[in-house]
């Protein structure tokens, strides 16, 4: 049985482009469907690793800082003998190497997806030195998507077609019912690893919004749009007929609000503004006080999220 210690999360960027495409926000879209795609692949990835038998620890989606240089890491597998790195591409189409170079057939040069991984395995190896570890690392590019080709490419590099996937699978379980088993010092790696994990990217690309430019209302879960109108206790999409209870989709709302103006504080009236006026503001008040922490009074009454610190006011604060 694999233990999974560090689950992965929708990168931070690609939700936000998702909040905002939903709401005619200005989005790239190539940036928005790399992304999407990227984190498919590696979500396919997971739930394929997350069915072999063997023994190890997986942290999957790792950022960490070594020397000042951050990297990404799709996932990590602690095995007894060995750290394994796996980097996830969802490429499609045809592509060949040519003198080191990675070339699409419309010859676009792309960024070397193994200099990258070699990259990333010399900082670890690095990072794994300074906690005074010195496992080998054994690095593999993993081409999941079957209707990806990649021509002349030799069989040495490090590389895994997703028709390989199969048989690699059972190299892998051979080496791990042959060696022995995990100990108390490789679950003390994978928790001084999380401990490193950086929260937020550098390499986020956000773009510039403005809470005016976005479309208000309730955004369907079923479709992506906007037809969505409350009842007395339910929320149904027109477009899709998808319904959900107006809690849920109050409280998604919000959450939307806060992750998009990266805030962890709002007020009803913001909140029904929000919601296209789509459900009432009693509806909304008494939502908001079962799930979020009062503050203030009249009209300077706002909700905060829950284990939100509040720092006590001093009076020039309050008279302000
Ligand atoms: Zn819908």
């Amino acid at each position: 049985m694999s233990m999974m210690m560090k689950e992965r999360m929708e990168p931070g960027e690609l939700k936000i482009l998702r909040l905002l495409k939903a709401r005619g926000g200005q989005v790239d879209d190539s940036r928005y469907w790399n992304l999407d795609k990227g984190f498919r692949g590696e979500l396919i990835f997971d739930k394929w690793f997350s069915g072999l038998p063997g023994e190890w620890i997986v942290l999957h989606d790792l950022l960490l800082d070594h020397g000042g240089s951050v990297f990404q890491l799709d996932s990590l597998v602690i095995g007894e003998d060995r750290i394994y790195l796996f980097e996830v591409k969802n490429f499609e189409g045809d592509f060949y190497l040519e003198d080191g170079k990675w070339l699409s057939t419309s010859k676009n040069e792309i960024k070397s997806p193994l200099l990258q991984m070699q990259r990333c395995e010399s900082a670890l190896r690095q990072l794994l030195k300074s906690l005074g570890y010195q496992s080998p690392i054994e690095s593999t590019l993993i081409f999941i998507n079957p209707e990806f080709t990649l021509f002349n490419c030799s069989p040495n590099l490090p590389i895994l077609f997703c028709s390989q996937m199969s048989r690699f699978s059972k190299k892998l379980l051979k080496r791990s019912s042959s060696s022995g088993r995990l100990n108390s010092r490789h679950t003390l790696l994978a928790e001084k690893l999380c401990k490193l994990h950086i929260e937020k990217s550098p390499y986020e690309r956000l773009p510039e919004y403005q809470y005016d430019e976005l479309r208000k209302g309730i955004v369907c879960v079923g479709c992506g749009g906007m037809a969505v109108l409350a009842s007395k206790n339910f929320l149904g999409c027109n477009n899709c007929s998808y319904t959900e209870r107006v809690e849920m989709g109050l409280l998604r709302s919000i959450n939307e609000y806060m992750v998009l103006f990266n805030t962890n504080s709002c007020t009803s009236k913001l909140i029904y503004d929000w919601c296209g006026h789509t459900v009432s503001i009693r509806t909304i008040q008494r939502i908001l006080s079962d799930h979020y922490l009062l503050s203030g009074r009249g009209k300077s009454t706002c909700y905060l999220l829950k284990g939100t610190i509040i720092e006590p006011k001093g009076r020039n604060d309050t008279q302000k």
